[in-house]
């Protein structure tokens, strides 16, 4: 079976291809022309049946992805599904599943079997899980067997952290840095490279992770190792080089029709955004940019779905294509369904913020809805058409307002009324 990619490629439009096109409002010849440019990606493994696709990328609405998977300290995997099902039901597109200990393969499986959100794996974590080795022992060949079984098993998209070499680390150790390696991933193939002296095996063997991908269609996420984990690392020599090497893995990934979305910062001040994504957008020929965060100050921490939301909200109109959520727990714990749903909202708001302002089919359309209902002091229809209709619904019940028609901020000052009833020719009382 063919490849998203390949088939754009060759003028055909799969059924992934059509339902994305409906999803969007979009006319389905055009996305395939940018499914066949690489400036969309439509991560869909061939064994994943329950999936219902999304396209990420120029053009389409901005998508988010939540942060989902076990670990040494919260294994327990009911709580998880949990969390998938109200992801999910929440309008996550996408899931990545980062679990890093007890049966990871089974909760895979499950995932594949019953999510239909678009999913992807780090294989570096489980392939730690997997082997329960110590990390110098676990072989080229281990790695790239565990990137086999994920695609094996379903898996739509995967992040493998291969623009880190042993001359990128090198470079970083020259260099330095405030916070050096902070991404999971990055840290553990930058520890073996330095233990074993060896080079990269995703970087060495990155032809064979080509085959893998283009066999079931898993888009390669090209990681960011070296994305800066404070706002004073920010683009910084070891984040551009490895961006200059993603650039060049993303042309030898569609030259073997492998989709390929991009990993990106990060920490960053917010007059560094922009910029960033211009280059990112250039020098990787328009590939989708997948931005962990931009987190825009340090010092939030129990904030980081606000300071990862105002990154977003301006890296998304600046050119990024799909955000991946930061929970109030980030830097602290792993998050709890509350804080899970926390960091969905505040992605959400920054994805449709930056859709409205790249000018996004129908996205100003909803604000024009709830402004409506707002003038018309609709309530119901206000709850409805909010982001979070349950926080809003609660809100005005516990605190009853004196006149059913405003609420309690105002009173008989309510603005909204008060305009309604004078353009109305009614005479307005405010005593
Ligand atoms: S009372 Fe004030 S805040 Fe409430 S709906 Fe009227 S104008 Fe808006």
């Amino acid at each position: 079976m063919a490849t998203q990619r390949k088939a754009a490629r060759e003028g055909i439009v799969t059924p992934q291809m059509e339902a994305v096109a409906r999803e969007e409002g979009t006319e389905v010849q055009e996305l395939r022309e940018l499914v066949a440019e690489g400036k969309v990606a439509i991560p869909a493994n061939h064994r994943h049946t329950c999936l219902v696709p999304h396209g990420v990328g120029h053009a389409l609405k901005t998508k988010i992805n939540v942060n989902l998977g076990t670990s040494r300290d919260c294994v327990n995997l009911d709580v998880e599904m949990e969390k998938v099902q109200k992801a999910v039901e929440m309008g996550a597109e996408s899931i990545m599943d980062l679990s890093s200990f007890g049966d990871t393969a089974a909760f895979r499986r499950k995932l594949v079997q019953e999510c239909p959100a678009i999913i992807g794996t780090v294989p570096i974590y489980d392939a730690i899980v997997y082997y329960n080795k110590p990390l110098q022992e676990i072989t080229a060949k281990e790695w790239l067997d565990v990137v086999h079984m994920h695609a094996e098993d379903g898996v739509d998209f995967m992040t493998i952290h291969c623009g880190i070499t042993k001359a990128t680390g090198e470079r970083f150790k020259k260099a330095g840095r405030l916070t050096n390696i902070v991404s999971r991933g990055g840290s553990l193939i930058f520890a073996w490279m330095e233990m074993t002296g060896q080079e990269n095996p995703f970087y060495e063997y990155y032809d064979e992770v080509l085959e893998i991908c283009a066999q079931y269609d898993v888009t390669i996420s090209l990681g960011d190792a070296c994305r800066p984990g404070c706002i004073a690392d920010s683009t910084d020599i070891s984040q551009i080089e490895e961006l200059v090497t993603l650039a060049e893995l993303t042309q030898r990934a569609w030259d073997r029709d492998v989709q390929v979305i991009i990993e990106g910062p990060g920490h960053m001040p917010l007059n560094e955004i922009a910029a960033n994504m211009q280059l990112q957008q250039k020098i990787c020929k328009g590939a989708p940019f997948y931005v962990l965060g931009p987190i825009v100050t340090d010092v939030a921490p129990g904030y980081d779905h606000i300071t990862s939301a105002i990154g977003g909200a301006i890296a998304a109109s600046a050119g990024a294509s799909f955000l991946c959520y930061v929970t109030p727990a980030e830097h602290l714990r792993l998050p709890t369904l509350d804080d899970m749903k926390e960091g969905i909202i505040a992605s959400k708001i920054a994805a449709h913020a930056a859709d409205i302002a790249k000018g996004i089919k129908g996205a100003a359309d909803w604000d024009r809805q709830m402004s409506t209902a707002r003038k018309n002091l609709d309530w119901d229809e206000m709850f409805r058409l909010a982001m979070d209709p349950e926080k809003a619904r609660r809100y005005r019940e516990e605190s009853k307002p004196e006149h059913e028609d405003s609420c309690s901020m105002c009173g008989k000052m309510c603005a909204v009324r008060n305009m309604n009833a004078i353009l109305n020719g009614t005479a307005v009382d405010v005593v």
